[in-house]
């Protein structure tokens, strides 16, 4: 199987690593890629929004399956175009990717589907969103209606704030804070049948002990030794099926992967949000642990197979990592800063670019790279994954020290 794959951050290196493992998988080419991702695929340029510029390259690399990294190119219809080629693709179309690129578009599918999530409204202006905002109370949640890469949304006490991010956002969602911890939960579906990958916990806050803002995601962990047992079953049973139903009904199914963001609040697991795609950094943790062929996985889910696929295999053990971002991450992050100790296993790139000339690896982004690391338990693999981090050396960085230390402590619970 000739396999594309669209993207050049974190996620696509983690994805990349998990699909040369397949031994399904002759070729790997990857587009943009990056420069981690260059040691494992063949890399080629391309605009990866661009929707005819990925089928052409499709065609032309003689891809057998398309996979789709991030968000935008969903969003933009490259799955669509793809697939009018005739050509295999793991992503949802652009109709079905509303439930990430739009979060009034998750909330109508959510209420229609039965699906707990926060009360919300959809606010245009100044004098409806200070009705949400009072209606909940502190602390507000606002959120961009729009893709914002995890940027978008504003947990705040400060009611000023709340009302300053809605106006400068346009359309937002006000909804109600839910409280507890967060789970990611990823679920590879063809848009009927759907397997669940191990939960994981990514750490959105940019300072330990979750202070400061929301970033795209300082680190993961996985498996969860907190989650209640039955947490996947029902999080299938009341909120994956009644979703891809919804969306079936709808005409627009869902096929890919449905990232399923939840708090788990003491009424039980609530809907954050839905992504349409794997999440970064949880994927580097989940992939990690995935034993069962990446390749073969999801090119079931994108040609409608999925039901006939084997049970899943995990590894023993669990998976840690950390993020080292740049200086100024995320309102303003130094990129151009020469990065040295990279060149290790489990070093994943997520912002990196070669220099022309010396081939110096440089920092190209917010999120620069991760260290990800596994372990027979989650101490052992936090250990590592730290360990990994200490020999890379870049200017100004910053990282979490904080990452699985509560779900090593036992001190995660869930209210009530
Ligand atoms: P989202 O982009 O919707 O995932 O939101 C980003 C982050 O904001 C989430 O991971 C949560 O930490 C936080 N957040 C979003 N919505 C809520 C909510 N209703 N209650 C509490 N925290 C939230």
């Amino acid at each position: 199987m000739r396999v594309l794959l669209v993207g050049g951050g974190g996620r696509e290196h983690a994805l990349a690593l998990g699909l040369v493992r397949d031994s399904a998988v002759d070729a790997l080419i990857a587009a943009p890629g990056n420069p981690g991702i260059a040691e494992v695929a063949e890399v080629k340029a391309v605009t990866a929004t661009d929707p005819a510029a990925v089928a052409a390259l499709a065609v032309e690399t003689a891809a057998d399956l398309v996979v789709i990294g991030p968000e935008a190119p969903l969003v933009a219809g490259v799955a669509d175009a793809v697939r009018a080629k005739g050509i295999a693709v793991f992503g949802p179309s652009a109709e079905a990717a509303q439930l990430e690129g739009s979060k009034a578009f998750a909330k109508d599918v959510m209420t229609a589907a039965g699906v707990p999530t926060a009360r919300a409204y959809v606010c245009t202006d100044e004098e409806s969103t200070a009705r949400a905002l009072d209606e909940f109370g502190a602390p507000y949640v606002v959120k961009d209606d729009g893709l914002a890469a995890g940027k978008g949304v504003v947990v705040t006490d400060d009611r000023s704030a709340a009302l300053a991010h809605a106006a400068e956002c346009g359309r937002v969602v006000v909804e109600e804070f839910l409280d507890g911890p967060e789970v990611s939960l990823f679920v590879v579906t063809d848009g009927e049948a759907a397997l669940p990958l191990l939960p994981a916990q990514d750490f959105k806050r940019i300072g330990d002990g979750d202070i400061g803002p929301n970033t795209g995601g300082m680190g993961a962990y996985a498996p969860l030794p907190w989650a209640p047992p039955g947490l996947v079953d029902d999080v299938m049973r009341d909120v994956v099926h009644p979703t891809l139903a919804e969306l079936r009904r709808r005409g627009t199914p869902f096929a890919g992967l449905l990232y399923v963001g939840l708090a788990m609040t003491a009424a039980g697991p609530r809907v954050i949000e839905f992504n349409a795609r794997f999440g970064d950094p949880e994927t580097q943790v989940v992939l990690a642990l995935l034993e069962t062929p990446l390749g073969g996985l999801l090119h079931a889910a994108a040609t409608g197979t999925l039901a006939e696929h084997p049970p899943l295999r995990w590894r023993d053990g669990a998976a840690v990592t950390v993020v080292l971002a740049a200086q100024g991450y995320p309102a303003a992050p130094r990129t151009g800063d020469v990065i040295t100790g990279a060149d290790r296993p489990g070093i994943i790139h997520a912002g990196t670019v070669r220099r022309a000339g010396d081939g110096a690896l440089l920092s190209a982004g917010g999120r620069v790279l991760c260290g990800t690391a596994t372990g027979p338990d989650l101490t052992a693999a936090r250990d590592a994954a730290y360990a990994l981090l200490d020999g890379v050396e870049l200017a100004g960085s910053q990282h979490r020290t904080d990452i699985a230390a509560a779900a090593i402590a036992g001190r995660i619970t869930i209210p009530g």
